[in-house]
């Protein structure tokens, strides 16, 4: 007799609807909340208890009040998440949804840099942008994100020097408007550098009208010709403000069209195209490859598992100390 072959069956998608109605359930029994970055599918953010950038969700995951926070984004805001809230467990969908941005400044380089330059009989002050490890916010003097920037900037004693780190492209743009020279590091996301300036002017010629908005992350080429420039709360008030249907061309990560869509539906939202940097050619819109490793499926693993987990590490005190004082006062 000969038996029948097994094969591997196929991995059936599950329904969207059940998903998110199994999650609800688990949320209540095993007393959690879940935060979800503006950057996640538009479906994880309809199911979350806190959506925002980076220093809302910073500051919302402070008023968390059951046992358990689900981080759908990326590692270093779980680890964000984790170092505010150290008694609370945090649980992130996917351990190796990473940030491109945070890989460029690994902390042995940081410290060792910064060294270099205290031996050189230099006086700085180190500012990190908020997509950063861990390890690496536990070596700065102050943490910014896209929304504090400019505060926090100020806060740097006139007569230190400002070592700026991970973006370059933002240090710029910083500099720019606050008048500080900075020593920047060489770091970017994979996200924002690569929007392509040719589709920008094209979709614009062919939009008359339209408003480019852009983060400040993307290269100085794309903020040449924006007409707002702001984090991805700063884009949400914009369009809030304005009654008047209006075309706007984003230059973000794509999933921002979402929230954009749901707080001012009386305009248009086109994401500027990104270039593909396998084969050089044109996506219809940039996604980030880390926040797309978020799934309703792997949040409803990770509830009902209680794992990945972000596990506290002894720097994460150090690290707490700056963004304290960085985000909270
Ligand atoms: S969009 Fe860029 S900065 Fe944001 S998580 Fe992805 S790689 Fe990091």
């Amino acid at each position: 007799m000969t038996l029948p072959v097994l094969q591997e069956r196929p991995r059936i998608e599950e329904d969207p609807l059940d998903l998110m109605e199994e999650i609800d359930a688990l949320k209540r029994e095993k007393d959690a909340t879940i935060l979800a970055h503006f950057y996640v599918d538009g479906e994880i953010q309809d199911i979350a208890d806190f959506t925002g950038d980076s220093l809302k969700l910073a500051r919302d995951a402070t008023r968390v009040t059951t046992s358990t926070i689900v981080f759908a984004g990326v590692h270093f805001m779980g680890e964000s998440a984790k170092i505010m809230n150290p008694q609370k467990r945090v649980l992130i969908p996917d351990l190796l949804a990473g940030c491109s941005l945070a890989d460029s400044c690994p902390p042995e380089q940081l410290a060792a840099f910064q060294q270099q330059l205290r031996a050189m009989g230099r006086d700085f002050h180190t500012v990190a942008y908020i997509n950063t490890s861990a390890a690496v916010k536990s070596l700065v003097d102050w943490i910014v994100t896209s929304g504090n920037a400019q505060e926090i900037i100020g806060r740097v004693p006139k007569d230190k020097e400002i070592l700026f780190v991970p973006d370059q492209h933002l240090g710029r743009y910083l500099m720019e408007v606050t008048g500080r020279k900075m020593i920047l590091w060489p770091g970017a996301c994979m996200v924002h550098e690569v929007f392509s300036i040719q589709d920008l002017i094209r979709i614009k010629r062919s939009h008359p009208g339209s408003v480019v908005m852009s983060h400040p992350e993307c290269p100085q080429n794309i903020l040449e010709i924006s007409d707002v420039i702001g984090g991805t709360e700063k884009m949400r008030q914009h369009v809030m403000k304005l009654q008047t249907p209006t075309t706007f061309l984003v230059a973000t990560e794509a999933s921002m069209i979402h929230p954009l869509q749901k707080a001012a539906p009386q305009h248009t939202y086109i994401p500027v195209p990104g270039i593909m940097s396998a084969s050089g050619e044109t996506c219809a819109c940039n996604r980030c490859p880390h926040m797309a490793r978020n799934t309703l499926q792997k949040i409803r693993d990770c509830l009902r598992d209680g794992r990945p987990e972000i596990e506290w590490k002894d720097y994460f005190s150090k690290a707490r100390e700056v963004l304290d004082r960085s985000l909270l006062q």
